[in-house]
């Protein structure tokens, strides 16, 4: 099966509209994807239906509301290839779930003068979150460097990994660079020397297959709305083992098996982890959007944006002034870049004046953005349903840019 452009166009109502009088062309797809009608229809259905809170009710509609829910977390079990339903969590996102096996991991494993690795490309949430650890318990943060192209350098892990290291965090592409680094690789390293690790799958699970058996990945976390799925929900990923033996990071109604003022006992997984009322009509919404891509195919998904990516590359390439950032031989579909002696904010704010969305700023990538010797871009991400026709009107509007400030 091809991608089919135009059907594919006409499930994202938010896209048929004017900005400015310009037809919307939506190219900050790393920061958040639209959302399908069949997703928004999912959500809806769920408060039109059968909105009741889960698991502690009696009564029919608590009853089927719990069933769709963990139906929902077993479509996201077969999504990510993951060995048991109870493996995965659902929280708020990503930036949940890094913070929660900050925490709990953390708590439980990480002591005085011991190492944590993380990479020169992560996004805030998978440094912040290890450095408030860090602060926590006196431990050190360890940084794994990328070389010009933006790739990592992978041969320099070895160097970094001493016999205090205790979990490697690094992300599997990169939402600055749009670099896809070599997990497995970095995984297989990391486990020869008994360090568990932990995938940021954000800016990956919407453009390819995962298979988190595959990888091998003690913890994998990605948020549902980049994956065309709503706001507020999100996965964390972790082997039986780890979940089983961390301790729960927040107390509260459902993640408990019996409470006395005395004593409290918690649930199994996954319950465990999913203190209070949890977002279940985002996890059916999340569960649709699965169904929505893998109707697509994600295979199909990959292909057609590595040739949006190439005919983008190919484009802005031709433009003199123009420098892109992140030129890994490996990449998802993110472009960024600079129009030389043009402020990306200026950049911004004309192609949004065309009716182009695009990002500019550090994309809370602060210490790459050091490393790169820059404090912003421009952001270009495409997803399936951009089209070339989009990326030559994008093209045409930087022309205009660099001759209006030239
Ligand atoms: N990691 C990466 C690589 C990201 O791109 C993002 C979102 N920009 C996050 C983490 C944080 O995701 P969220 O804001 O959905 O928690």
């Amino acid at each position: 099966m091809n991608i089919d452009i135009n059907k594919i166009r006409k499930d994202f109502p938010i896209l048929n509209q004017k900005i400015y009088k310009k037809p919307l062309i939506y190219l900050d797809n790393a920061a958040t994807t639209q959302k399908p009608q069949q997703v928004i229809d999912a959500e809806t259905k769920v408060y039109q239906n059968w909105n009741s809170n889960i698991h502690r009710g009696v009564h029919f509609l608590s009853d089927k509301m719990t069933k769709k829910y963990e139906r929902s977390r077993e479509n996201i079990q077969r999504f990510i290839n993951a060995k048991h339903s109870h493996e995965i969590i659902f929280t708020s996102g990503t930036t949940f779930s890094i913070n929660a096996v900050a925490f709990s991991f953390g708590e439980k494993y990480i002591f005085e003068n011991d190492e944590i690795i993380v990479t020169e490309m992560e996004h805030h949430a998978n440094i912040v979150a290890w450095q408030m650890l860090c602060d926590r318990k006196n431990a050190k943060l360890k940084v794994l460097p990328i070389d010009d192209n933006g790739d990592l350098m992978i041969s320099e892990l070895e160097k970094l990994i001493g016999p205090k290291t205790k979990i490697i965090a690094f992300t599997h592409v990169s939402n600055t660079l749009g670099t896809i680094n070599q997990v497995k690789e970095i995984t297989k390293i990391a486990h020869k020397n008994n360090i568990p690790v932990l995938i940021d799958g954000a800016q990956a699970i919407q453009h390819s297959d995962v298979d988190v058996q595959d990888l091998d990945c003690d913890f994998y976390v990605f948020s549902g709305h980049k994956l065309y799925a709503p706001t507020g929900i999100g996965i964390l990923y972790g082997k039986e083992k780890w979940l089983n033996a961390m301790p729960p990071y927040q107390g509260g109604g459902d993640m408990i098996e019996k409470v006395s003022f005395e004593k409290t006992t918690f649930n199994k997984l996954p319950f465990k982890f999913e203190a209070g009322t949890t977002n279940y009509a985002g996890a059916v919404g999340l569960s649709e959007a699965i169904n929505y891509i893998k109707n697509i195919g994600l295979e199909e998904i990959s292909i057609y944006e590595t040739q949006l990516l190439e005919y983008a590359t190919q484009k802005l390439s031709a433009i003199p002034e123009l420098e892109i950032y992140g030129k890994s031989q490996n990449k998802i579909s993110v472009i960024s870049f600079l129009l030389k002696n043009i402020h990306h904010y200026d950049t911004g704010l004309i192609l949004d004046k065309l009716g182009i969305a695009v990002r500019t700023g550090h994309h809370c990538t602060q210490p790459l953005m050091d490393r790169l010797n820059i404090d912003g871009t421009v952001r270009a991400s495409f997803s399936f349903f951009n089209t070339y026709e989009e990326i030559d009107i994008l093209y045409d509007a930087l022309l205009r840019v660099v001759k209006m400030f030239n």
